[in-house]
């Protein structure tokens, strides 16, 4: 029976397993058991009918050991401070295991957002901003969108940081719009790391993307920009899902045509995609369902004890965080299934979110060309960075990623000692 499922003692599980299979010593690692600083805000809100509901935030510094934290903010109601501790963990390990010069954080607030009007989301992202205002900045610590935030949401941030500060700071959040600061091919860029993720593993194992059957869970920023450039790459993706359900086709699904529709009008589900010849599945079908490659790209915990043996996918790239619960991942390795963790195939956005920084430090623009080839040099190097150490230790690539990340940041506090 699987304990219950605490993202953070997750994280650390999978923290202390890496760090004593390398052989460190508890000193070594010591301080990334505990995040730097977390901080809990009350956001009130003035709601369109004059009344006022405060809703809960958070922001996390896990480490600021190999740079500025940095990290994405999500509204979702199940969040709380636990999943914001570990996400803020995996932001870490992810910039160190990408190796930018980069700490981890994150942030969130318990709010189901489809139930707040355009206003009242306005209203509540100014505030929260207003409120980790002390934390932020973008030689501190710099966010960025994730679960139910976007670009429109940054820009927001962007401006009420700017507000109160009396100037234009465009570094304080990455995942602008473009128009104000935002990096082109930010928007696809985690999407487009997973794909680059998975041709790299195909690659290695001499599988042909014509015949490679995936399925993706999640249809979101990062599962739909990630399905409709592997398409491109002439992977056929059979199943697709989003928090409504599911749509399955063997010969494979147009994801482009499925995209649009999704795009064309606010509200819009997979469930209500009824176009071609689709059969409508379940969430526990897609992640079952018949196929060589499953992309999780939801939310954490979504294969765990109960149906990690019942996939069927030989191979899985997380491209959300967190996905795997350590007793599924241990049931996975058992049965011969290889995951791309997620500290590595999801660091595409965060590796774009670096160039967009840097471009607005040094107030220059990059081609998007420019950014997308800089983004692929990064991905191939760490992906062959872990793909040697899983190799030459004989462990998993989650295993073999986490060794990575923490031969950086051990080498770094060598030499930043603890203070005083
Ligand atoms: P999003 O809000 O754009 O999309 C989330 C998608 O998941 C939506 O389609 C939603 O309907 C679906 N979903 C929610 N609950 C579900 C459920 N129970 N079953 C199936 N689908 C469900 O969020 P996103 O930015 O695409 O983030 C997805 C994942 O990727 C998260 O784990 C996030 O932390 C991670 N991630 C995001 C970024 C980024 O740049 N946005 C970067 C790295 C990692």
């Amino acid at each position: 029976m699987e304990k219950k499922y605490n993202a953070y003692e997750n994280a650390l599980e999978v923290l202390r397993g890496a760090a004593e299979q390398a052989g460190y010593k508890h000193d070594e690692y010591v301080t990334l058991e505990y995040p730097e600083r977390e901080l809990k805000v009350s956001v009130p809100v003035v709601m369109d009918d004059g009344s006022v509901q405060v809703f809960e935030g958070y922001r996390v510094q896990h480490s600021s050991l190999r740079g500025p934290c940095k990290g994405g903010i999500r509204f979702h109601k199940d969040s709380d401070i636990e999943e914001v501790k570990a996400l803020a963990l995996w932001m870490t390990m992810k910039c160190a295991v990408a190796n930018i010069p980069y700490g981890g954080a994150k942030g969130a607030v318990k709010v189901d957002p489809a139930k707040l009007s355009r206003g009242e989301l306005q209203r509540l992202t100014r505030r929260y901003t207003a409120m980790v205002l002390p934390l932020i900045g973008p030689e501190k610590d710099i966010p960025a969108p994730d679960v139910n935030t976007n670009a429109e949401t940054m820009g927001l941030i962007m401006d009420t940081y700017s507000m109160l500060k009396g100037y234009t700071v465009p570094g304080v959040v990455t995942g602008k719009p473009v128009e104000i600061g935002g990096s082109l091919g930010r928007s696809e860029a985690t999407g487009r790391g997973v794909m680059i993720t998975a041709m790299q593993l195909m690659k290695k194992l001499g599988m042909q993307p014509e015949n490679t059957r995936a399925a993706v869970q999640g249809f979101g920023n990062v599962g739909s920009a990630a399905a409709d450039l592997l398409a491109k790459q002439g992977v056929k993706i059979c199943a697709l899902s989003d928090v409504s359900g599911g749509i399955y086709c063997a010969d494979g699904l147009d994801v482009s045509k499925v995209r649009a529709f999704i795009a064309a009008e606010k509200g819009r589900f997979l469930k209500d995609y009824t176009i071609d010849d689709v059969r409508h599945i379940t969430n526990e079908e897609l992640l079952e369902a018949d196929v060589d490659l499953l992309i999780p790209a939801a939310l954490e915990n979504q294969i765990t004890a109960e149906n990690a043996g019942k996939i069927r996918a030989k191979y899985i790239v997380e491209a959300a965080n967190g996905p795997t619960s350590v007793e599924a991942d241990a049931i996975l390795t058992q049965r011969g299934i290889t995951v791309v963790p997620d500290i590595l195939a999801n660091a595409g956005g965060v590796v774009v979110s670096y160039f967009e920084w840097v471009q607005n430090i040094q107030s220059l623009m990059w081609e998007e060309k420019e950014v997308n080839r800089h983004l692929k040099e990064i991905m191939v190097r760490a992906f062959e960075e872990v793909w040697t150490i899983c190799k030459e230790k004989q462990v998993t690539m989650r295993m073999a990623a986490y060794m990575s990340a923490l031969k950086r940041l051990i080498t770094a506090k060598h030499f930043r000692p603890i203070f005083p």
